[in-house]
């Protein structure tokens, strides 16, 4: 069966094995079926060799995180993202869709207004006690949403910044933070429209790529002009860069080109900070899609250094087994990932974490971690 993988990309894995022990859940399982390896072997047997997507397949495919740790550590280039995002969206066409809740859960998205005032209602039930924090944990909620969020104003029209859509219902304050500092370093901060709401990472995580097509093309035409589009959640710069390859037309390429996380901007257009005391020691927490998607958590240490005792976790950038909707679909294995994680918070001797994406913020927090984004780190030391 045709998985609408490119029989090339296929072709580049040399079963040599060196991305196992990068793999999150070949760690916690020591299962080939659950490794990078044995993935590529299935997509092989089912596109070259006729092999049905049975319930091993679709389980060993199901499990990926996608955080794509194996890219990274693969000698042989295998792109491994433009492997399992096809895989996904074929198995999401046929009996092995995502759950209903979970698909209409991710076609919401695209309506902010419904998702700001559902997490509003939300954060109501939650103060009334009518959502167990059992539940709100199994469904990845933070435990106190925010009833109330900071108005955000637009500085300018340097650069716009994407606001997003679960991280702007959740995480606003951060938002927030954001146009602070990126304005303190100079720069006018223009705000999308609501046509921007959702980038599509979470749809084209779970395999619904056509939903995520839609919501690509919904943000490109929400962000003209030839500004920079800076971006707060790795998961969604990822997906803002990757739109070339998405759509496949000129007009995408040149839009992912103007994207930059806003770290890296930071990088080059550094706020001015004042140093006062100590500064506070804060563990780094590579987001998978900024250390093995864009590359580019280099730039984290680069901003936060003038402010904070960097100490580096000693896991070599291991998933914490957020992964898009994956620690709601997949509870268990990601528990056992975030264990690991933990664990290296824990050696790392650190009190804070500083993690620049909202869901591994969210799964280390339920966990009980103290976690902020770098960039409120910054807007504190302004
Ligand atoms: S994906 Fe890369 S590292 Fe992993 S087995 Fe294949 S060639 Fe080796
Ligand atoms: S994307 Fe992550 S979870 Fe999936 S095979 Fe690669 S390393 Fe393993």
């Amino acid at each position: 069966m045709d998985l609408g993988i490119d029989d090339d990309d296929l072709a580049t894995c040399v079963a040599c094995g060196l991305c196992l022990p990068h793999c999150p859940t070949y760690r916690v399982t020591g299962e080939e079926a659950l490794s990078p390896r044995g993935r590529v072997a299935g997509m092989r047997q089912v596109q070259e060799g006729g092999a049905p997507l049975d319930a091993s397949f679709v389980r060993s495919m199901e499990t990926c995180v996608q955080c794509r740790g194996c890219e990274t550590a693969c000698p042989s280039g295998v792109p491994f993202g433009r492997l399992i995002e096809p895989t996904r969206e074929t198995l999401a066409e046929g009996p092995d869709r995502p759950p209903l809740a979970v698909r209409a859960g991710l076609r919401a998205l695209r309506w902010h207004r419904l998702v700001v005032a559902g997490s509003t209602a939300l954060a109501a039930a939650q103060r009334l006690g009518l959502v167990p924090r059992r539940l709100s944990r199994r469904l990845g909620l933070p435990d106190r949403l925010p009833l109330r969020r900071p108005r955000l104003r637009p500085t300018g029209t340097d650069v716009w910044l994407f606001t997003g859509c679960v991280m702007d219902a959740w995480m606003r304050d951060v938002h927030a933070d954001v146009l602070r500092v990126v304005t303190a370093a100079g720069a006018g901060v223009a705000l999308p429209p609501a046509g921007a709401s959702c980038c599509g990472a979470l749809a084209l995580h779970a395999g619904l790529g056509a939903e995520a097509r839609a919501l690509a093309r919904r943000t490109i035409a929400a962000l003209p002009g030839d500004a920079r589009i800076l971006v707060d959640a790795a998961g969604c710069g990822a997906a803002l860069k990757d739109y070339g390859h998405l759509l496949g037309t000129p007009e995408a390429a040149a839009f992912s080109a103007r994207v930059r996380d806003v770290h890296e901007w930071l990088a080059e257009h550094p706020p001015p900070l004042r140093h006062t005391g100590d500064p506070p020691t804060v563990a780094v927490q590579d987001p998978c899609h900024l250390r093995h998607v864009q590359r580019a958590h280099a730039a984290v240490r680069s901003v936060l250094s003038p402010v904070a005792t960097l100490v580096e976790l000693d896991d070599e950038g291991l998933c914490c087994g957020a992964g898009g909707a994956y620690a709601a679909v997949q509870p268990q294995l990601a528990g056992a990932i975030r264990d690991r994680k933990l664990a290296a918070i824990r050696r790392s001797g650190a009190a804070i974490v500083a993690s620049a994406n909202p869901g591994c913020a969210l799964h280390l927090a339920a966990a009980g971690v103290d976690v902020v984004h770098p960039c409120t780190l910054l807007a504190r030391a302004l």
